[in-house]
């Protein structure tokens, strides 16, 4: 790593990889041989039309994409996915299903509620988000139009550690913080989505990986033309300007997620690194971890010392030392430490020798 990177532990927009950047760098003014940079080239030129093709692709098979799913390079962020899930599907019996498990699908939940009933399956909220609700507490309605939940929450630090059983019902999820961090039976959704500024490329870019007989039935008439799976699909995402620059990162990000043995590769990291700094946690005088063990994230570490100017201090220290961006979010307080894919473990281990050398000295 080069001396001056620190070890950026921000919840997002956040560490990209190293090969990633430099691939970038090398090019940024004249893309293989083409003249230009990616940033400049027309989004209907060849170039870009095969750069928009490969990445495609290489995501299709990093994550195993099965036949009938179509992948969407889209825009809006991820909170665009909060009106345009409920404005294409909503309209099927006119309520949905929402797991109310933290912050983001509070409010994914909200603006569903523009558009139909909402029925609150569950919600952690009674222990301030820090676990993740059983499929039996799960107060399922099989006449939903679909199921929604977020199956990482960067916030608190849980992440839901089964995929939920809904019959007939199309599962609907957030992954927006875990997405390419382990493989998934993508066979299981209706729709995946994530913003691109945790995992996979700046932000600017929302991947949606969609059932495609889902697109299409029942678009509410009022919904904004951006706003319509099916014409993205059948625009292949090129209905107008996509988010060009953006979709070359995310390549070349999956170029280095496959050389590190694809999400299998990546699974392996991420349970390196947060089996690490949990181990250093548990094992601290000072520091404790808010979420239930059974429903910890492998990516955003919260903790805290329950003294908030000792977790001042601490935050303070860690920057000093290049362990930036560890403070907690403003509505769960604490610190928080996103050990996304580009984390290197060493990063993570200078953290516990951190954390280890601050609890002796502190506790
Ligand atoms: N969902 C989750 C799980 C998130 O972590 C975030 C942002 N941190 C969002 C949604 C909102 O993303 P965006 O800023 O791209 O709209």
């Amino acid at each position: 790593m080069s001396d001056q990177r620190v070890y950026n532990f921000s919840a997002g927009p956040s560490m990209l990889p190293m090969s990633a950047l430099e691939r970038a760098a090398s090019e940024i003014t004249n893309y293989q041989g083409s003249g230009m940079s990616v940033m400049e080239m027309s989004h209907r030129s060849k170039v870009f039309l095969k750069i928009h093709e490969e990445t495609q692709a290489k995501l299709r098979r990093i994550m195993n994409v099965p036949e009938g799913y179509k992948v969407l390079f889209l825009q809006t962020g991820a909170t665009g996915q909060f009106s345009m899930i409920p404005l294409n599907l909503m309209g099927k019996t006119g309520k949905a299903d929402y797991a109310i498990t933290g912050n983001f699908s509070n409010l994914a939940a909200k603006e569903a509620a523009k558009y139909g009933k909402v029925n609150v399956v569950a919600s952690s909220a009674d222990k301030g988000h820090t676990y993740i609700p059983t499929q039996e507490e799960l107060k399922l309605d099989p006449e939903a139009s679909y199921f929604y939940y977020c199956g990482n929450n960067t916030i608190y630090g849980t992440e839901w550690q089964y995929i939920p059983e809904t019959g007939d019902v199309p599962l609907v999820c957030d992954m927006s913080s875990n997405i390419l961090s382990r493989p998934v039976d993508i066979s299981k959704f209706g729709i995946i989505y994530a913003g691109a500024q945790k995992n996979m490329a700046p932000a600017g870019l929302t991947v949606v990986i969609i059932k495609e007989e889902l697109a299409g039935k029942y678009l509410m008439p009022y919904a904004p033309i951006m706003m319509d799976y099916q014409l993205m699909i059948e625009k292949d995402s090129m209905y107008n300007t996509p988010p060009c620059w953006d979709i070359y990162m995310l390549g070349l990000n999956l170029d280095w997620v496959e050389e590190q043995g694809g999400v299998a590769g990546m699974e392996k990291l991420r349970n390196l690194r947060s089996g690490m700094l949990y181990d250093t946690l548990d094992n601290s005088r000072l520091f404790t971890c808010a979420a239930e063990k059974g429903s910890r994230s492998g990516m955003n570490v919260a903790f805290r010392t329950g003294n908030e100017e000792l977790d001042a201090k601490f935050v303070a220290e860690a920057t000093a030392a290049g362990f930036v961006n560890l403070k907690g979010h403003k509505v769960a307080g604490g610190m928080r430490a996103s050990i996304y894919n580009a984390m290197p473990v060493e990063g993570v281990e200078k953290l516990c020798d951190f954390i280890k050398a601050f609890d002796k000295n502190n506790g």
